[in-house]
């Protein structure tokens, strides 16, 4: 560990994990047989509800818990599924950063390089490099119980990476702010670690958050990963109704599907929608709110009443009632919007339609 600390800079290592699977001494599966490839240098994000087993994988990665027979885990070329946490190199910030209140800035992010042996003069040195780098050089003196929220989050960081760790494991990082705090901490964060340049998981259940900070997101539900891709794919092309829904709020429309000249259709309660393809078994619409226009009720194919309207800044958030048997969402741009109460037409371009395989259950339930 010494060698390691004091060796040049590195960008993190490649994490793998094979038919890694975690079933607790009570029987529950929190993880199930799973695989997950992280590039040098890549930020994942691990996203899903509470439960879903996001924790147990991290440490499964940290060498905090052992994965069930069979699994393994290896950084780079090396099968570290039996190497013991202390170990393995790896720096971790969680949820309540557990600093040290009585130390200072600089004695907090040193303290894992006191811990290695790593020689005074190169441990003060490298300290200074880690403050620099996470724009605390200000405040090394200062005690962390004088630091703002953010500050100590930045202080976590900087005493993780200090002893340069092949992997930097994040567990909720951002959750014990208030989320004022935590929109601004988003992107200082995603540019953080981007100069630190090595290999990063976090956990989180907030999308806002994986979307801001992460290269790619591993979408888990259940114990297992549904999908991983960048944002962009996620949200454009999810792979089923859970992801849909889960990243981005997709709206869902049930109804009678009808297929009459080759025009496939579903009837709903407040109209029809007309679909880019035929429906097979299995499959369920999805809707985007931002490509929902609002459009003259005595005209448009599908009609509603306005029974929520939130104003964003650029947009309208409403919800539309008896359109289909769930609320709609639509996000409406401009200036000025219907009111609650109103009567709606809603217009959809078939080319927007998400049209998925539907997951057994959906998202919130
Ligand atoms: P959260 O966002 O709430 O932290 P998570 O996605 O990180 O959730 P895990 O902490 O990985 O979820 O837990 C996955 C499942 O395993 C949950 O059902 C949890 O109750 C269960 N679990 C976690 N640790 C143990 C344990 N030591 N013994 C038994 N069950 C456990």
């Amino acid at each position: 560990m010494t060698g390691k600390a004091g060796s040049a800079s590195r960008s993190g290592t490649r994490i793998r994990l094979d038919g890694c699977a975690k079933t607790f001494p009570d029987g529950t599966r929190a993880l199930l047989d799973t695989t997950l490839d992280v590039a040098h240098g890549e930020i994942m994000a691990l996203l899903g509800p509470s439960g879903c087993g996001k924790t147990t994988m991290l440490r499964i990665v940290a060498g905090l818990e052992t994965a069930d027979a069979g699994g393994r885990v290896r950084f780079g070329e090396d099968d570290v599924t039996a190497v013991p946490i202390e170990k393995r190199a790896v720096g971790m910030v969680f949820q309540s950063y557990a600093l040290f209140p009585n130390m200072t800035v600089a004695g907090n992010v040193g303290y894992g390089l006191k811990v290695q042996g790593v020689p005074r003069h190169q441990a003060a040195q490298r300290v200074e490099e880690v403050l620099a780098l996470c724009q605390l050089t200000a405040l090394a003196g200062r005690s962390v119980s004088a630091l703002s929220g953010g500050q100590r989050q930045r202080v976590a960081l900087a005493r993780a990476v200090a002893p340069r760790p092949r992997v930097l494991l994040l567990d909720e990082p951002l959750s014990a702010l208030d989320a004022a705090l935590r929109d601004h901490l988003r992107s200082e964060l995603a540019a953080l670690l981007r100069r630190l340049n090595t290999t990063a998981i976090f956990v989180t259940h907030d999308q806002a958050e994986a979307m801001a900070i992460a290269g790619r997101i591993a979408v888990m539900r259940s114990g297992r990963i549904l999908q991983i891709d960048t944002p962009e794919a996620l949200y454009h092309a999810p792979a089923n109704s859970y992801v849909a829904e889960f990243v981005g709020g997709a709206n869902r429309f049930d109804g009678a599907y009808s297929d009459p000249d080759d025009s496939a259709k579903l009837v709903l309660p407040g109209g029809e929608l007309r679909l880019p393809r035929p429906l097979t078994n299995g499959h369920a619409v999805y809707v985007r709110p931002e490509t929902i226009a609002i459009a003259n009720p005595e005209t448009a194919p599908m009609t509603g009443e306005v029974t929520g309207l939130i104003f964003q800044g650029t947009h309208y958030r409403l919800t539309v009632d008896g359109v289909t048997s769930r609320a709609v969402t639509v996000d409406h741009p401009g200036r000025t919007g219907p009111k609650i109460g109103d009567r709606v037409g809603l217009e959809i371009n078939p080319e927007t339609i998400l049209v998925l395989p539907d997951s057994d259950d959906q998202a919130g339930t």
